[in-house]
């Protein structure tokens, strides 16, 4: 018997299990310090009174034998593919119901999606990343290439045509670096993709942030996106359903290579190894949806981005070079005066009292930069910027 060897060659990933580590040493030292936490990475707002409503009312009819719902479909009931149609087209955006399917949250569908794909194939993703999208591909042992994300594009890197892929991971807004491309930009992705005949894995998760009007919310709204582009979304960070799970990917009709039509592949491979989301927590998400979800959605991300300009106000006092914030709850910034990644985390610590998160756990191109979050409430996030004020000011 032989075990998948390529899990020897996934990098342990030390990063919150050091920070975590670090903190409670600092702690134990200075057991009255009030420390704050902006390296917080999950929602912390309660969930929309329409969600729980409408989870509430899905409960009680399972008590009745006419309410009571069993196995679901593979690809989401109807009601939700529906409203999550309707969603994209309240932004003009064409997505038929029928392309999109239900899941349990982005995550498990974004490591899913690689059974459709030969392990032969070269993966593109950018550096810093989210590491769900190496990781997911080194337990197959596909080989992983970088874009490298700096200063000098923003942290929001453009194709090398140099450089051939098959797979294509974006992220906008990104995780970690809270960048977002605009439509010309994801448009020469696109065309880059076409060119190569590759697939774009496209991460919307934080499509809910943008605020911006120039910046995309779905990689439909570019032009021939439909013939070589998956998106993948979620009810995690807008509606705040972490801990419900539920999202969706959107498999388009174009999207045929070799003769294959993607969509019926996935249904394929859902229909084997997966029996749907609750149906509970697809009415949840359907009332996310609905106009009184939306507005309640619109207070809790409101909240968020009054903590992100908060944050980047302080930045922007004491000149120091950032992304994200504005359209994203992830602020990315340099750490001053030349430190390191892991420096800036034990100063910040130590003379702050404010953890976040090292930028080269990340990625290589992290290294001298660091994550804040605007997770935090309002007066331990005014008070974080108050210490980093004073001290780097
Ligand atoms: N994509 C990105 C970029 C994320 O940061 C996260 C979670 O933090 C996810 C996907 C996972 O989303 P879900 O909760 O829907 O699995």
């Amino acid at each position: 018997m032989k075990l998948n060897g390529f899990y020897d060659d996934l990098k342990d990933s030390y990063l919150f299990h050091t920070v975590a580590v670090k903190t409670a040493g600092y702690k134990e030292k200075h057991p009255d310090a009030d420390i704050i936490k902006l390296g917080i990475g999950d929602v912390t707002r309660p969930l929309p009174e329409a969600c729980v409503k409408a989870m509430k009312v899905a409960c009680d009819e399972q008590l009745t034998v006419e309410g009571f719902r069993g196995y679901g479909p593979y690809e989401g009931f109807d009601f939700l593919r529906t409203a999550i149609s309707g969603y994209y087209a309240s932004r003009g955006t064409k997505v038929a119901a029928h392309e999109i399917y239900v899941s349990d949250g982005a995550k498990s569908d974004i490591g899913n999606i690689l059974d459709l794909f030969d392990r032969d194939n070269t993966v593109l993703v950018p550096d810093p990343v989210y590491p769900v999208y190496v990781d997911t591909n080194v337990m197959c042992g596909r080989r992983v290439i970088y874009a490298g994300a700096n200063e000098k594009n923003g942290f929001l890197p453009m194709p090398d045509r140099a450089a051939d892929a098959d797979l294509i991971y974006i992220c906008s807004p990104n995780n970690p670096t809270g960048a977002a491309y605009t439509r010309e930009a994801l448009g020469e992705w696109v065309r880059y993709a076409a060119e190569k005949g590759a697939v774009i894995l496209y991460d919307a998760a934080y499509e809910a942030f943008i605020t911006d009007g120039s910046l995309a919310r779905s990689i439909y709204e570019i032009d021939g996106s439909r013939a070589c582009c998956i998106e993948f979304c979620s009810f995690s960070k807008n509606a705040g359903f972490t801990g419900e799970r539920c999202g969706w990917c959107v498999l388009p009709d174009e999207l045929v290579i070799g003769g294959k039509k993607l969509a019926d592949m996935w249904l394929r491979r859902q229909s084997t190894r997966y029996n749907g989301a609750p149906y509970v927590i697809q009415r949840g998400a359907e009332a996310a949806l609905s106009a009184e979800g939306q507005t309640q959605i619109a207070v809790n991300l409101g909240y968020y981005k009054k903590n992100a300009d908060v944050i980047g106000a302080c930045l922007d006092r004491l000149g120091i070079y950032y992304t994200g914030g504005v359209n994203s709850p992830y602020i990315w910034m340099k750490c001053p005066d030349g430190l390191g990644s892991w420096e800036f985390f034990d100063l910040l610590l130590d003379k702050c009292r404010v953890v976040g998160t090292p930028g080269e756990g990340f990625g290589a191109c992290g290294k001298g930069y660091f994550r804040l979050t605007s997770f935090n409430t309002h007066e331990k996030t005014a008070e974080a910027a108050d210490r980093i004020g004073k001290y780097f000011g």
